[in-house]
């Protein structure tokens, strides 16, 4: 065939076509704002690539955003790589520094910003280097004062702009986004994904839901919320799948937490996903006494899922599972496999299936290895670090060949996680190698302390980190947040840990004997336990 015809590159303007073909109609919400339809979305992405090309947006140039969870932000995730543009999802939560940092790193020539960032922008605008274009994001009437030079605000231009644009195919391995991880040690590094990587996560995202019967995230009658912030891996990547297949879409804008019960409720959300600290936030909250959230189905990850949280979560109704995946790998790598008849236990008899790390998704070759990169056997038993081969994992880190190099050691990306694997395939995280805590010649994971405090009824979180002892090498040090109204002492939790060194699930040198009961647990910019912050504030 001419010009092979028949190599159809994969882009993520194919993500497009079906979704407004199945559901022109549906709705597309953003927060207690405004709506519009799946027509309007389509519309508003050929407005916006003319409005970018208009103000001399070119292929491989970088386009950066800085905005809350927004139908807007959904408009980029398409209009600016189906421009053949890279879209960075710059982390609006890191320090100004590092904001600065990646976006001289990134070499952004163009950036989207809210008015609510253009504090930031204002503290640094001295030290951005790349920057040519600036087009503002306003909520109000009113847009607020910039303190850079703007081409105009984005409802404005978008109205300007043509609706009508021709996206062009092109190399289905051109860099589509970028974005950085969180950077608790030293500078973040960028991550590059294309178009090809984001097409196939998107067919395995929605994939998931159909090789796990039991787990109805997406369908077409679903609803669907992201409290997983648009900047953090592409929101776990499930925007596109959501489009692709026409469902209901929810943006919430800002997280506040009564707002986003309000929503779940007036929308009748069906699916989110969220780090464990969002929904512990929001379980936090009055309204979520009164909401019926019996079909709410919530993938958790970027930390582990406790089974406190868990059987909290089951007692309101709520169905949540475990995803498990990072920065580097687009994130999917593996999900909580529910079977039928693991469906038919009371919900708070499940918890045990849905807290473990899960099994790898359609495409995902997941395998415990041990220092020397041997693979470990999958008894239950042997911990070795998890590494990954999946079609959409990150090529390196973006101009940092060298850190490439040993993420990729052995022609498998390394995680850095440590990890066990049943004879079914099923993975569970134990710690992140760096968190694991080495006391008396023994190794004890953080997380399986954290999972076993936080199962006291009076515990809502609890972070564990190991803190050097001459004696022992290192002990493990306990932070811990209560539930409203409720109280526990050192004591308490000591003696609640007890019964698992009794039933032989620890062993006594894990039960902590310094405990912090805290207001709040250091978090970072995603909301994970910030380990690295804790140790340092106990030094
Ligand atoms: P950062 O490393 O900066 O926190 P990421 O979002 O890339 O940013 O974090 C990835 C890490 O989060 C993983 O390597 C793993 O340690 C942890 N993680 C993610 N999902 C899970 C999960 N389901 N269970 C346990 N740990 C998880």
């Amino acid at each position: 065939p001419a010009d092979n015809a028949y190599q159809y590159p994969l882009l993520i303007k194919q993500l497009l076509l079906s979704g407004p073909r199945y559901n022109p109609d549906q709705e597309i919400v953003y927060a207690n704002r405004s709506k519009y339809t799946y027509t309007d979305l389509v519309d508003r992405i050929h407005r916006l690539a003319n409005a970018l090309t208009d103000a001399g947006v070119q292929a491989g140039d970088t386009v950066a955003v800085m905005d809350w969870d927004t139908p807007r932000y959904l408009e980029c995730f398409f209009a600016v790589p189906m421009i053949g543009a890279i879209l960075h999802t710059i982390n609006v939560r890191l320090s100004p520094e590092q904001i600065v940092y990646t976006m001289n790193h990134a070499e952004d020539d163009v950036v989207l910003v809210h008015d609510d960032f253009l504090s930031i922008i204002e503290g640094v605008k001295d030290e951005i280097k790349t920057v040519k274009t600036w087009i503002q994001l306003t909520d109000s009437d009113q847009a607020k004062a910039a303190p850079v030079d703007t081409i105009g605000e984005y409802e404005e231009l978008l109205a300007k702009a043509d609706n009508q644009f021709d996206f062009p195919d092109f190399d289905e391995n051109s860099v589509a986004t970028t974005f950085y991880t969180t950077g608790t040690t030293g500078n973040p590094k960028g991550v590059y994904f294309s178009h090809r990587q984001l097409v196939l996560h998107t067919l395995t995202m929605t994939g998931v839901t159909a090789a796990f019967d039991e787990m109805p995230l997406l369908r077409s009658s679903s609803v669907y919320m992201p409290l997983t912030p648009m900047f953090h891996v592409h929101a776990w990547g499930v925007p596109y799948a959501a489009t692709m297949l026409g469902v209901k879409q929810v943006y919430p804008g800002r997280y506040e937490p009564e707002l986003l019960v309000d929503l779940l409720k007036e929308h009748k959300v069906t699916f989110s996903h969220c780090v464990p600290t969002i929904m512990q936030m929001m379980m936090g909250t009055e309204s979520i006494k009164t909401a019926d959230l019996n079909n709410w189905h919530v993938l958790i990850g970027g930390s582990a899922l406790t089974k406190g949280l868990c059987d909290a979560g089951a007692k309101l109704g709520i169905k949540m599972y475990t995803a498990y995946g990072m920065s580097e790998t687009c994130p999917l790598l593996s999900a909580s496999h529910i079977k039928p008849e693991d469906m038919e236990l009371p919900l708070e008899q499940q918890t045990s299936k849905r807290v473990k790390t899960g099994v790898a998704v359609p495409m995902v070759e997941l395998e415990i290895v041990d220092p020397e990169g041997k693979p470990l056997p999958h008894d239950g038993e042997a911990k070795g670090e998890v590494v990954a081969r999946a079609p959409w994992l990150t090529q390196g880190y973006f101009k940092q060949p060298e850190k490439g190099e040993e993420l990729w050691e052995g022609g498998w990306l390394h995680t850095g996680d440590v990890a066990s694997m049943e004879p079914d395939h099923t993975l569970t995280i134990k710690d992140r190698i760096k968190d694991v805590i080495k006391t008396g010649g023994e190794w004890l994971s953080s997380l399986d302390l954290e999972n076993l405090i936080s199962q006291h009824p009076a515990v809502a979180g609890a972070a564990v980190v190991g803190i050097p002892d001459e004696k022992w090498g290192e002990r493990p040090h306990a932070m811990v947040t209560l539930k409203p109204g409720e109280e526990a002492t050192l004591e308490d939790i000591q003696s609640h840990l007890k019964k698992f060194v009794d039933a032989g699930e620890i062993n006594k040198w894990a039960i902590p004997n310094q405990i912090d009961f805290v207001e709040d647990i250091p978090k970072t910019s995603v909301g994970k336990i910030n380990k690295k912050l804790i140790r340092d504030q106990l030094k």
